[in-house]
């Protein structure tokens, strides 16, 4: 039987180790620095209250992949969720994403979808050829007003940087409709499971030839046993290379959490687009599982800053400068047959749960043909 080490037991490695694991050919070691599955995905539920809690923040599951979907609900029962984000500016509570209420509520008007697409259009800078920054993606295509209430204040505390230094990529992740759709996204399915995503990964993990070794730290490549037949790493590629050619920049988030009685915001996700507001938004957790119900309520303030080395790296930043330094980490992961690099910080890209295990598929399945003649 071959040994494969897998470090790290969020989405990617999970998804790997099964992959291997059904094949009957592998045994296979999953190691984690924290003391629990699951990586930033993690849920737990809160003890004095049964709230099931995202203890690194909202996690809502969507895709349009139907193998994806197919895939997530072998594991747990998912249940339809809509995400309908509200965001507060300058004391109005307008519904995200930009949306025609939002529109007609932000210029006091009551216009058809027709006509708000032209008054967009009329706002949108035309000067803007090809968007490359965030801040030319909003002016193009929701101009300056919309662009400076809604992201600018947002962004700014988010990133801690300038929309101007940000790329494109990061705004085309929200859809802008001329209807009164408030669905978040635009996937075909949305869901969230019935017993958390910390739940979702352990059955995932739920196999005689997986061991889950937590509270174990990979300490990069002077640390690759040589016993390993293959390894899958899936932490941050800086790290694996001891930030040889320096540190990537990430942001981290923190959380300031509450308890309450009853409902505090009446809704999931709450953003707050003034600058003025020192968090970027309130999660109250109850209502990520309407089909529960609870008399008490906990909701997290979300902070975001700068990522020192003790704190836990959430979001690739992928400034210019880092761009440079991640060329050559990558050109050295090419250099090496038995790691495997995969997930969000092993690739430094700005993915969500879906992406990850469609790539964590695809990897497990190229590395098992590639694997046979071996
Ligand atoms: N964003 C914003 N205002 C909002 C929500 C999002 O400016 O009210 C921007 C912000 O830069 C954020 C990006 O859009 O980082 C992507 O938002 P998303 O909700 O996808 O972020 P996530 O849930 O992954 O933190």
């Amino acid at each position: 039987m071959k040994k494969i080490l897998i470090i790290g037991a969020g989405f990617s490695g999970a998804v790997v180790a099964n992959s291997l694991a059904k094949t009957g050919r592998y045994s296979i070691d999953v190691i984690d620095e924290r003391n629990h599955i699951g990586g930033n995905c993690h849920t737990e539920r809160d003890k004095e209250t049964g709230i099931m809690v995202h203890k690194y923040g909202p996690h809502i599951f969507h895709t349009s992949n139907k193998l994806v979907w197919d895939y997530v609900n072998q594991f747990d029962r998912f249940h339809p969720f809509v995400n309908r984000v509200k965001s507060i500016y300058n004391g109005q509570v307008y519904s995200l994403p930009i949306n025609l209420h939002t529109i007609n509520q932000f210029y006091g008007k009551a216009l058809s979808p027709g006509e708000a697409i032209d008054w967009i259009q009329s706002k949108g800078d035309k000067s803007i050829q090809e968007p490359k920054t965030f801040e030319e993606q909003a002016k193009k295509f929701v101009g300056e007003e919309l662009y400076k209430a809604f992201f600018y204040g947002y962004t700014k505390k988010q990133w801690g940087c300038e929309p101007s230094e940000l790329p494109a990529s990061i705004l085309k992740r929200l859809p802008v409709r001329f209807s009164y759709d408030d669905n978040y996204y635009n996937d075909r399915y949305q869901g969230i499971p019935e017993n958390g995503y910390s739940y979702v990964i352990e059955r995932i993990l739920a196999h005689d030839l997986i061991r889950v070794k937590l509270n174990q730290k990979f300490s990069g490549e002077s640390d690759i046993d040589l016993d390993y037949h293959h390894i899958f790493y899936t932490g941050p590629i800086d790290a694996f290379f001891s930030f040889r050619h320096g540190r990537l920049g990430y942001r981290t988030v923190y959380f300031k959490d509450f308890r309450e009685e009853g409902d505090h915001q009446g809704n999931p996700v709450i953003n707050y687009a003034d600058e003025s507001v020192p968090y970027t938004r309130i999660h109250e957790h109850k209502h990520f599982t309407p089909w529960e119900s609870f008399d008490k309520t906990i909701y997290f303030e979300e902070y975001s800053k700068e990522t020192t080395e003790t704190d836990i790296p959430y979001y690739p930043k992928r400034l210019e400068s880092d761009l440079k330094k991640l060329k050559l980490y990558e050109e050295e992961v090419r250099l090496i047959q038995k790691v495997s690099f995969l997930g969000r910080l092993a690739t430094y890209r700005y993915l969500d749960m879906h992406h990850i295990i469609e790539e964590a598929l695809d990897c497990a399945a190229k590395f098992l043909e590639s694997d046979k003649s071996v």
